[in-house]
């Protein structure tokens, strides 16, 4: 099943080129009371969602997909973890470029670890990107994107697919520089989730997807999830040694080569094979 949101908060399901509004689903999440929970909701209780979408398909309103906006599939993750430097040959392009590192130290994820980029910085398709310091470059960065669905700590990677709901495209907007990464990766609309969650069920392995970033029509990036050094599983056990996962984290798995500046005006097109392909405008910098 292919979950998407759209315009006003509306819950959607993806057939081919059309979207069926089934937001009615969302009276099966449970009323709440503050303090809420750090979790996302639709995310933790997609079983029920599932089986309240399907009640609901025959009579759902059809639009073309075309014409919707779409948001972030998950809309309140509790966290967004990222891999820093996991595809060989984009480790070596950042080495080789001191426009890349910077004089940071540089190495591979199994030395760097994992970092977090600011919840505040998600957006969807339609929402693009705002660029905030126009002086500075800013690359983008196309992955593959686990949500989590269901509470994990200390996870085997043999076990770990079952922890996972779906995948999405992600977009890992980075400004180059000698900041941290967290800092340099989270700004406003720099992170972006895409074009819908696709749940787990239709995606037989995570690590054989085929990949690419167009802009403005031209490949920029183009590669397999096979070139992951640490795959969907093995970030999984990575990270819930580190931090309890919870339903609806999002894990960013790291992006490949072929990072190269962004400017006002560009339009992306992202595709992962299973996933569909999303197309993100990047914005220009508004002045207050
Ligand atoms: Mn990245």
């Amino acid at each position: 099943m292919k979950i998407c949101r759209f315009n006003d908060n509306r819950l959607g399901i993806v057939e081919g080129d059309e979207v069926l509004d089934v937001t009615a689903a969302l009276d099966v999440l449970p009323a709440l009371r503050y303090p809420y929970p750090v979790h996302d909701q639709l995310v933790a209780h997609l079983p029920e969602l599932r089986t309240r979408i399907a009640a609901l398909k025959a009579s759902a309103t059809r639009l073309p997909l075309a014409r919707v906006n779409l948001l972030s599939p998950v809309a309140n993750p509790g966290k967004i973890i990222a891999a820093p430097v996991n595809y060989v040959k984009h480790l070596q392009e950042v080495l080789d470029d001191p426009n890349l590192h910077h004089d940071n130290q540089i190495s591979h994820i199994q030395r760097a670890g994992l970092f977090l980029k600011a919840n505040s910085s998600l957006n969807g398709a339609a929402e693009g990107v705002t660029l905030v310091l126009p002086d500075r470059r800013t690359d983008h960065e196309i992955e593959l994107v686990a949500v989590i669905g269901k509470t994990a700590r200390n996870v085997k990677a043999a076990d770990a697919l079952d922890y996972v709901a779906g995948y999405s495209i992600g977009l890992d907007i980075t400004i180059r520089g000698p900041e941290e990464r967290s800092l340099r990766k989270s700004p406003d609309s720099y992170t972006v989730l895409g074009p819908w969650l696709t749940t787990a069920d239709e995606i037989a392995n995570p690590g054989q997807l085929a990949m690419e970033l167009l802009i403005n029509g031209q490949t920029r990036q183009k590669t397999s999830t096979s070139e992951l050094i640490l795959g969907v599983q093995a970030l999984i056990e990575f990270g819930s040694r580190f931090y309890t996962l919870h339903p609806g984290d999002l894990i960013f798995t790291g992006t490949p080569e072929g990072v190269s500046p962004i400017e006002a005006g560009d339009q992306f097109s992202a595709r992962i094979e299973g996933l569909g392909e999303m197309q993100v405008l990047i914005k220009p910098h508004l002045a207050n």
